[in-house]
């Protein structure tokens, strides 16, 4: 099988952590970093398990006053394992002669290899194969089965194997100063002849976790003695295994694990159950069975297949750790997404508005984790309506950083680690936050048709939030026009106009003012949907009177949009005035130019001078939404859109941007593809190279992008192939180029399990049988319906031909 294996040969020490995170396994429960068995948390190695929505809360001193954080938590090392040959010294990577190293992910089965042959200082060889899971189906397993080949000598192996409760959260280096110790301990214990457990405590949120490991031997001859000594330190508990091996023998350790904490659901307590699991559970061969099973039914429904294979590997890539950190076992628990993946510390494990780049790919596979997540929100929805409230507005005021209980967890400072200083942090401003919610929440509605998320969940999510944007908007009788001042957007760089210390955000920000205006007509669209008993109920509930549609409605039509130039969309008002920067000039002297905003603040100066933005922020809207539901948006607020409005738009910012975050790619790939394929496909194999060449300059170690990984599948989806859910249909029109092959993938829509091809000038769909009801199709005007168990094909006529881009 081609395209399914994440290869490294050779052991790179300044890679390592890189690695760590790039070949990390997660099962949407939990999440482990790829590190070395035998290290611990250094310069080269960090081993680092987390589990889904399980965050700490610490106070830190800074810069001379006392900062909060939430972290999500680094839990005890279930992987530590080591051996040493006749009583020397314990195997370490970094201090032994390396003969051969390989390492490897298989994608499809969700095994991560690591083999090497060492030769230690008395010229002994030894060839170790380690492969390593975290269990799909059963989510709180793990397993790390270790064979040892004795290849020129004979002796005493001895494997030392435990659980490490020596851990912090130290991975990044920019949160050094603050306080980075999470768990206390409460038990160490010996359960059974080969079964440690360790129990630990939050010291904040008082969580219970568990972690149990039972470390069995096998071996070609059975009969062979196996000492077995309990090994116990500061926190550190485990077994000394010994048994004679002679040369060219082999020796296999089977290290079976349990993680268990006082969050879970079905539980009397974790340390009872960690214990209680070990016993049941089989060997490594048959706990991988039930796994790859479990995975093969995911790769059904996430199928993506193009011609390139370097390209379908890196595409498999991007699912698999979307998969890992968000799947099936997620939708039972309240968890958000994570935006730097499950086995990372950057953003401390923080839901932003990455879930709008990530929910569409999961919207047409599996819809029922799409409703965990919005639950997610839902759940910490009294939270947002308190901070609506408290800052004066009403509705609901999601917050920028999102943890355990829904309150604003953006950092108050930051280390700018160009300067070494700590600086104010004003990215909560970003109020677009709820507009992703709300997004989100109407895109679920359309995929799945969910009435019954949408009568008790859904639609009090989108009034909430419609009220809190309509009680930011501001009506000024000059313009005659409603006004929303004080934000930031999308591009992080812009927190406030010149010569504003206290960072006041900006005006007028057009994506925030547009979506707004979307989110309003949404909401009353949502409305329009409940039955009349519902409808008045939530009116009631919410105490929503006439004379507040009334309100919206006249912000749908008298909404302020900046522009400049000619009929150029101002990011926000003003932006314009901002001076140039020489852009010649800072890539001359800096090789990095993503992150300008440090840069321009270690030379003393401030990024809010120029007109540079971070990252996508007024072509969001082109991204968001389909070229035709813009127009419709802009008449309705009296202003025009001319067709050749959009490149013109992506042309100017295009120039005036750092892409300091990964999802710029994403969107510039998506916006240009509209207007000049070319490039667009530029993007998209920028995007594709986003994590795994780590473009940001050393971000990946610290966890994997996941918004840019799902999407760059999106870009696939929704974005080459066109594919849209709108107006009760499901919509192709497709924009890949001929010369890159063939694009095929499955989805799932209102119960159909489809499968998507294009190729030679044309897009072929097919149902498989089962599904109960035929589905409306399109494809540039033609109409039709499909029943399941047939397919449609649709000529593709009016294609052009692009050059060939770069790939990855
Ligand atoms: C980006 C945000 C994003 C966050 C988390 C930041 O660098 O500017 O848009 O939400 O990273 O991925």
């Amino acid at each position: 099988m081609t395209g399914w294996n994440w290869v490294y040969e050779g052991y790179e020490p300044g890679e390592e952590k890189l690695r760590e995170a790039l070949c990390g396994l997660g099962n949407g429960y939990l999440g482990s970093r790829a590190a070395a068995p035998e290290s611990t948390a250094g310069e080269v190695h960090y081993p680092g398990t987390y589990v889904a929505g399980l965050f700490n809360r610490r106070t830190s001193e800074v810069a001379g006053r006392n900062v909060e954080n939430e972290s999500m938590v680094n839990v005890a090392n279930w992987l530590s394992l080591t051996f040493r040959i006749d009583g020397g010294d314990w195997f370490d990577i970094d201090d032994t002669e390396l003969v051969e190293f390989y390492q490897s992910v298989d994608l499809r089965r969700a095994v991560l290899t690591r083999r090497f042959r060492c030769r230690d200082d008395q010229g002994r060889t030894t060839t170790v194969t380690q492969r390593r899971l975290v269990h799909m189906r059963h989510h709180h397993v793990c397993a790390l089965e270790t064979t040892i080949q004795a290849d020129d000598w004979d002796g005493t192996l001895e494997v030392r194997t435990g659980i490490d409760a020596n851990v912090k959260n130290t991975l990044v280096a920019r949160y050094r100063d603050l306080a980075s110790d999470h768990l206390e301990l409460l038990q160490m214990m010996e359960t059974d002849d080969d079964s440690v457990v360790v129990e630990t405590m939050t010291n904040q949120s008082h969580v219970h976790l568990a972690v149990g490991a039972r470390s069995t031997i096998r071996r070609t001859d059975d009969n062979r003695r196996v000492d077995r000594e309990l090994v116990e330190s500061d926190r550190w508990i485990g077994h000394d295994l010994r048994t004679e091996i002679r040369r060219d023998e082999v020796v296999t350790i089977d290290k079976v694990v349990t993680i268990f904490t006082s969050r879970d659901d079905a539980v009397t307590q974790p340390a009872e159950e960690a214990t209680r699991w070990l016993g049941r559970l089989g060997t490594f061969d048959e706990l991988l069975d039930s796994h790859v099973t479990a995975w093969r039914h995911l790769w059904n429904r996430f199928h993506v297949v193009v011609d390139d294979e370097r390209t379908t590997t890196i595409v498999r890539l991007h699912l698999f750790h979307v998969l890992q950190t968000l799947s099936p076992n997620t939708a039972e628990i309240d968890a958000g997404v994570p935006a730097r993946g499950l086995y990372g510390e950057a953003y401390r494990g923080h839901v932003f508005w990455d879930e709008i780049f990530v929910l569409p790919i999961l919207n047409l596979r599996i819809p029922a984790l799409t409703r965990s997540l919005l639950m997610y929100r839902y759940r910490r929805l009294p939270e947002a309506r308190e901070a609506a409230r408290a800052a004066g507005f009403a509705g609901a005021m999601f917050p920028w950083q999102s943890g355990s209980d829904g309150r604003e967890e953006s950092q108050q400072l930051h280390l700018n680690p160009e300067s070494g200083r700590w600086n104010p942090d004003a990215t909560h401003r970003q109020r677009h936050i709820g507009i992703a919610i709300a997004y989100n929440v109407w895109q679920y509605i359309q995929a799945t048709d969910d009435r019954e998320f949408l009568d008790h969940h859904g639609a009090e999510m989108l009034v909430d939030i419609a009220r809190f944007f309509s009680s930011i908007a501001e009506y000024e009788p000059s313009r005659d026009r409603y006004v929303i001042c004080n934000v930031v957007g999308p591009d992080e760089f812009h927190t406030s106009y010149p010569g504003d210390d206290e960072e006041h955000g900006v005006d007028n920000n057009a994506y925030t003012n547009v979506m707004t205006v979307w989110v309003l007509a949404r909401a009353m669209d949502a409305l329009d949907r409940l039955t009349p008993h519902d409808h008045d109920e939530l009116l009631e509930t919410l105490s929503i009177e006439p004379s507040e549609l009334d309100r919206w409605r006249d912000i749908t039509e008298k909404m302020f949009v900046p522009f400049h130039g000619d009929g150029i969309i101002s990011q926000f008002e003003g932006y314009e005035d901002l001076e140039e920067l020489d852009w010649d000039g800072y890539r001359r002297r800096y090789d990095d130019i993503h992150r300008l905003d440090r840069i321009l603040e270690a030379e003393n100066d401030d990024v809010n001078r120029y007109q540079v933005s971070k990252q996508a922020d007024a072509l969001m809207l082109f991204y968001l939404l389909s070229v035709d539901e813009l127009r419709g948006l802009f008449e309705r607020l009296g202003y025009r859109l001319d067709p050749d409005t959009m490149p013109r738009v992506i042309d100017h910012y295009l120039a005036r941007t750092s892409h300091g975050s990964t999802l710029s790619a994403v969107v510039h790939s998506w916006v240009l593809t509209r207007a000049r394929r070319e490039r667009g496909m530029e993007l998209f194999f920028r995007a594709l190279r986003s994590d795994v060449v780590d473009i940001q300059g050393g971000t990946t170690h610290e966890g994997i992008h996941l918004a840019a990984m799902a999407g760059s599948v999106d870009l696939l989806q929704r974005c080459f192939a066109g594919v849209e859910t709108r107006d009760e249909r499901l919509i192709l029109n497709p924009n890949w180029p001929d010369e890159l092959g063939m694009l095929e993938f499955n989805l799932r829509y209102r119960e159909h399990l489809l499968t998507v091809q294009i190729t030679d000038g044309e897009v072929h769909l097919s149902s498989a049988s089962g599904a109960p009801a035929p589905i409306a199709v399109s494809c540039r005007g033609d109409d039709t319906t499909l029943e399941s168990g047939n397919s449609v094909t649709f000529p593709l006529s009016d294609r052009d031909h692009p050059t060939e881009a770069n790939r990855p």
